[in-house]
């Protein structure tokens, strides 16, 4: 039996600790952090992560504007409440949920979030930040909570093999940077992979980002790895990992639940990078 990553638990110890320095700076007159989310649709998924978002900002002290903007919203409607956004001095970070209706054009609304309010990530400056290894960026929001628990569990990275299933634009690509930036040896698996499992087996740490229910089995998998799964499927109304936790468990010397591992993280890393937007802004 292996140790579990607790994301849950870590987010609360972090949460608790990024409400108390929003309450500092609201002791001091200033105005409080202010993300506004934007939701185009009634995909049923969105709704259920939009407001866990903006539940967990409520909770710490980030005001959140709440935007819900019907199916039919055009590409150019969109861009203008973005501009609109982009130049109000009261917001810090703008977050537009994905995947956006599918006639509107996700490049173009991405490119127009301000890279100073993107706290995404998903704008090319910030990803070009993270190649270039900038402090100063926003790292995009689960690669950034899989760092922060991997360091908390003193995983170490630097010239382990690190082995990401998946290559999505929100997951497994920025991840690999990042991954690449702590020092670790990183090979990416995809759907066009051969053999994914000559991979997976030789990985210290390996993380599977794909949307495939149980795609990892514990024969993929080195004894003593380190396992963290990011994928989020519904089975018969069951929420279910890429990683056949049950199997894989037996084998690995830690391992992330689903839910309560990466999930939370990727909340919390959203709302620490409103507060990095938050400071910037009001130069604290
Ligand atoms: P995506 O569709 O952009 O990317 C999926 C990737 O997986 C692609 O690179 C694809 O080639 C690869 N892939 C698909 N089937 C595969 C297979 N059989 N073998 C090898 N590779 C395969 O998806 P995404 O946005 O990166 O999300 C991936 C998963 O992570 C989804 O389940 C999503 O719900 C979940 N997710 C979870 C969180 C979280 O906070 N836990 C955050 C974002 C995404």
């Amino acid at each position: 039996m292996s140790l579990i990553l607790d994301g849950k638990a870590l987010s609360e110890k972090i949460r608790e600790e990024i409400r108390q320095e929003i309450e500092g700076y609201l002791s001091k007159g200033f105005r409080p952090p202010t993300l506004a989310v934007i939701l185009v649709g009634d995909d049923p998924a969105s709704q259920v992560y939009v407001a866990n978002k903006e539940k967990a900002c409520h909770k710490v002290g980030i005001r959140s504007l709440s935007y819900r903007l019907p199916q039919n919203t055009t590409t150019q409607e969109l861009l203008e409440l973005i501009a609109q956004l982009n130049a109000d001095e009261e917001v810090d970070g703008i977050l537009v949920q994905l995947p956006l209706p599918s006639h509107i054009n996700q490049q173009e609304v991405i490119l127009s979030i301000s890279p100073k309010k993107d706290v995404d990530g998903f704008h090319p400056e910030n990803m070009g930040r993270l190649v270039a290894r900038m402090e100063d960026g926003f790292i995009p929001c689960t690669p950034l909570g899989i760092d922060l628990l991997l360091n908390h569990y003193g995983i170490e990275l630097k010239g382990k093999d690190v082995v990401i299933v998946g290559a999505g634009f929100i997951v497994g690509r920025p991840l690999s940077l990042l991954m690449l930036w702590r020092d670790a040896t990183v090979s990416v698996c995809h759907i066009y992979t051969k053999d994914i499992s000559e991979y997976t087996k030789r990985a210290d740490i390996l993380i599977s980002a794909t949307g495939v229910p149980k795609l990892i089995k514990s024969h993929m998998v080195k004894e003593g790895a380190v396992v963290v799964d990011v994928g989020i499927s519904k089975v018969n109304g069951k929420i279910l990992g890429d990683v056949d936790f049950e199997e894989v468990k037996e084998k690995a010397y830690a391992i992330t639940p689903v839910p309560g591992g990466v999930g939370p993280m990727t909340v919390t890393a959203l709302l620490l990078n409103t507060l990095k937007a938050y400071k910037k802004r009001i130069k604290a």
